[in-house]
């Protein structure tokens, strides 16, 4: 028996009963050492008392708490964004942030180390993709930002998620629904319905599994375009999965999952952000449970466009209004220190 220990972090609480009663414990302590490390962010073996020592022995030489180290801390100047660098076990890199805005706190976490999907605009798609990440290590980014907020000033615990950081979640649909499990369950983060927003490229398979499935996540799916050569020009995955089966997919969801999707829409200056282009967008969107979100473009080394002015913003969100569309426009934050949508990515270590 020289199996490697498991991380504790991967592992569903079901799973964790499973583990206690393979050991001849009882399923209940299984129950206890989760609170411990998710309620009461306890990973020293020896300071979890209620736990009997003989399967505090076992758990231990059959577990560890794979936390991911902080390589860089960044904070924006305004103070509201921090960005995380974390060090993961292979020495590769991935990036998490903490937003405070409208009146919340949330944390943007990455589901793959770099990304295969090649958006022209984005920082991470530029990188390339380097692996997935475990379920294990979505959710230490979450227990990481959930650490940090419990020992702030005035303490508070993590509410919000966005699985919207580097990478693409459908791509890595298993590993992220797992993480989704751990994170929502009532007896550690909690996390529970409609407090994870999952934002997609569009991988057609994926939302259809999603719409089957049921899972606690919101949907977001990128658009960018509002005709298929416009969206394959910006989203190269619109060639495997193109915009009439994208939209398909996003009616089969909304119908059975009775939700609303949330639509992203990246403005780039005289490339989508015309009138015209708004009315396209409105034409394809209208009558669907939906929800635009504006995203002025963010800049990025490998992508030479600019952003939409306000106006243009406003004119787009007045013409979606006719349409019966609400929008946002997402607001500026952090892209001082490059942690705005579509700005994450690290250098190979
Ligand atoms: N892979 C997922 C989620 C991560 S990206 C997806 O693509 O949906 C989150 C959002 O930021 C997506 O809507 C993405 O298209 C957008 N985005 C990417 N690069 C951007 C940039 N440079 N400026 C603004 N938004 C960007
Ligand atoms: Fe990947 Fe999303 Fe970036 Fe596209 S926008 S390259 S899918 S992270």
């Amino acid at each position: 028996m020289s199996s490697s220990p498991a991380n504790f972090y991967d592992l569903p609480l079901e799973e964790l009963r499973k583990l206690a009663v393979r050991w001849a414990f009882s399923p209940v302590h299984a129950a206890r050492l989760w609170r411990y490390v998710y309620l009461d962010s306890v990973t020293a073996w020896s300071r979890m008392p209620e736990l009997p020592a003989r399967f505090r022995a076992k758990a231990e030489a059959a577990l560890v708490f794979a936390l991911l180290p902080v390589a860089t801390e960044t904070r924006s100047t305004d103070g509201f964004t921090r960005k995380y660098l974390l060090a993961l076990a292979d020495h590769r890199r991935i990036e998490t942030v903490l937003m405070r805005y409208t009146g919340r706190v949330t944390a943007c976490l990455s589901s793959q180390a770099g990304c295969a999907m090649g958006c022209v605009f984005c920082a991470t798609g530029q990188m390339g993709f380097a692996r997935h990440l475990t379920a294990g290590e979505m959710v230490a980014q979450a227990v990481h930002v959930d650490r940090v907020l419990r020992g702030s000033s005035e303490p508070e615990r993590l509410r919000n998620i966005v699985l919207m950081g580097m990478g693409e979640p459908l791509h890595n649909y298993d590993a992220v629904m797992t993480a989704v499990e751990i994170l929502c369950d009532p007896a550690g983060l909690a996390l529970g319905q409609k407090k994870i927003t999952l934002s997609t490229v569009g991988i057609v398979p994926g939302i259809i599994r999603l719409a089957d499935e049921a899972r606690p996540v919101h949907l977001a799916v990128s658009l960018h375009g509002a005709t298929q050569a416009e969206r394959a020009a910006l989203v190269p995955v619109a060639k495997m999965w193109p915009l009439d089966e994208l939209m398909a997919a996003c009616r089969y969801y909304s119908t059975k999952q009775r939700r609303r999707i949330f639509y992203e829409w990246t403005l780039i200056e005289g490339r989508n952000d015309s009138a015209e282009t708004a009315h396209a967008v409105g034409r394809l969107l209208r009558g669907l449970p939906a929800q635009v979100n504006l995203i002025p473009l963010n800049p990025t080394a490998g992508y030479g466009g600019a952003p939409a002015n306000r106006e243009a913003a406003r004119h787009f969100q007045q013409i979606l209004v006719e349409y019966g569309l609400p929008s946002t426009v997402r607001q500026r934050r952090g892209v001082d220190i490059a942690a705005g949508c579509g700005q994450l990515t690290t250098s190979a270590p």
